[in-house]
């Protein structure tokens, strides 16, 4: 027990954070379901690639991911392209079930890992420990838990005191994403180019790119645009979104939270990551970044201190001030890629004009790699 750190959750921040604490040299017993079949991919920026060198894992990550050059911004109403930021650091796309399998293969072949399938419904703290109670209703003793399982696990709800139910009512909005992965063959070739793509329509937004031998498309729009054929009235004059009209193509609906960072990330040896920590709708494309940087800076805390207390207490002291910024950020990206009428308009006239620098500002801090990271390494 001395040694052992739980993590609670099987996505990317929970997979992530195992990595980190077996790489800490801490033994470390995963509790949530077997991984189930990850829909979909994820773009990470130049910090997320940092983050997994730290952990030692970029060029694995690389070997499975698709390299993006550019991001273009066009006008969903009339196709212009308003601004081509050309991307130099790495910027990739990778999906996220090759993600997870990479961690996986990292962290089974030690027998520093323990797998329980089963969640963690209560947990008791005391000074130096963390007794879990699992929904099997075993207890496990443990040095200290990661709770990484979501947005409203329990994790969250237990740090903050607020129940799951009133977690999920005060993050809700109104706007949902609509997700599709097609394969290239069912695509044109502009799909398949190495490019992150935006469309800025009224109220509703595109964002598509290349992953592997697909196309993850996702469009952004409030619950009452999102009704049905709403894939005609965006995409039947606008070439080459055109080929998205196909009714046999399925998309996959996830309600978008508000971003929320304002509550503590540590109680006792308990601490929280991934979107437990911070949650916050997908208009910077980070929540899986940050993970990945949660995991980088949790792995640097245990190495730099021999208790895990101080370790969790550093961690999370870095970690809250780190992504305070880019919650914010996002939120606001989402509210003005949501503009629409004369609002819509003069966005789409701005970034026209200033458009490449404009983003050059705004995502120069986001893709920044953790500064805390970069002094730990050197
Ligand atoms: C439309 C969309 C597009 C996105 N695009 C990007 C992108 O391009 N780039 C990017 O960086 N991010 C992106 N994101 C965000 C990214 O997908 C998430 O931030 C990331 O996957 C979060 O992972 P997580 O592990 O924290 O949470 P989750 O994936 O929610 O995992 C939580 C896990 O915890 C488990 N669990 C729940 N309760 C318990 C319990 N009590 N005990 C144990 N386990 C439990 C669950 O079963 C689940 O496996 C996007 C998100 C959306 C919605």
């Amino acid at each position: 027990m001395d040694n052992e750190i739980a993590i609670s959750g099987t996505g990317i921040a929970g997979l992530a954070a195992a990595t980190a604490v077996i790489a800490a040299d801490h033994n470390c017993v995963l509790f949530g379901p077997p991984a189930q079949v990850i829909k979909g991919g994820v773009q990470l920026a130049p910090n997320g690639w940092a983050a997994l060198s730290v952990l030692g894992l970029a060029q694995d990550v690389l070997s499975e991911a698709t390299r993006l050059y550019e991001i273009t911004v066009r006008s969903l109403t009339n196709g212009a392209t308003l601004a081509r930021l050309p991307l130099k650091d790495v910027y990739a796309s990778v999906a996220k079930a090759d993600l997870a399998t990479i961690f996986k293969q990292k962290i089974e072949k030690t027998d520093r890992f323990r797998h329980h399938y089963t969640t963690v419904k209560l947990t008791c703290l005391k000074n130096d420990s963390v007794t879990i109670i699992g929904k099997d209703e075993r207890l496990y003793r443990v040095a200290g838990l990661v709770a990484a399982d979501g947005v409203a696990g329990f994790g969250r709800a237990f740090i903050s005191g607020q129940s799951e139910i009133a977690i999920r009512a005060s993050l809700a909005t109104d706007k949902v994403a609509l997700r599709s992965t097609i394969h290239r063959s069912d695509l044109p070739n502009f799909f398949s180019q190495p490019v992150s793509n935006l469309w800025l329509g009224d109220g509703v937004h595109i964002v598509h790119y290349p992953i592997g031998d697909s196309s993850n498309i996702v469009a952004t729009m409030t619950k009452r645009l999102a009704h049905s054929k709403w894939q005609e009235r965006l995409f039947r004059h606008n070439t080459p979104l055109q080929f998205l009209v196909d009714p046999a193509i399925e998309w996959t609906s996830t309600p978008l939270p508000q971003s929320s960072n304002n509550i503590c990330w540590r109680r006792g040896n308990m601490v929280l990551a991934g979107d437990a920590a911070h949650v916050m709708p997908p208009h910077l494309a980070q929540g899986a970044g940050q993970s990945l940087q949660d995991a980088a800076c949790l792995m640097q805390s245990l190495t730099q201190h021999t208790d895990v207390t101080s370790a969790f207490a550093a961690y999370a002291r870095h970690r809250s001030g780190a992504v305070a910024k880019i919650t914010q950020k996002a939120d606001i990206s989402g509210k003005i890629m949501a503009f629409s009428g004369l609002a819509g308009k003069l966005r789409n006239a701005a970034i026209d004009l200033g458009g490449n620098h404009l983003m050059q500002e705004w995502l120069a801090e986001v893709w920044a790699a953790d500064p805390g990271l970069r002094s730990q390494d050197t």
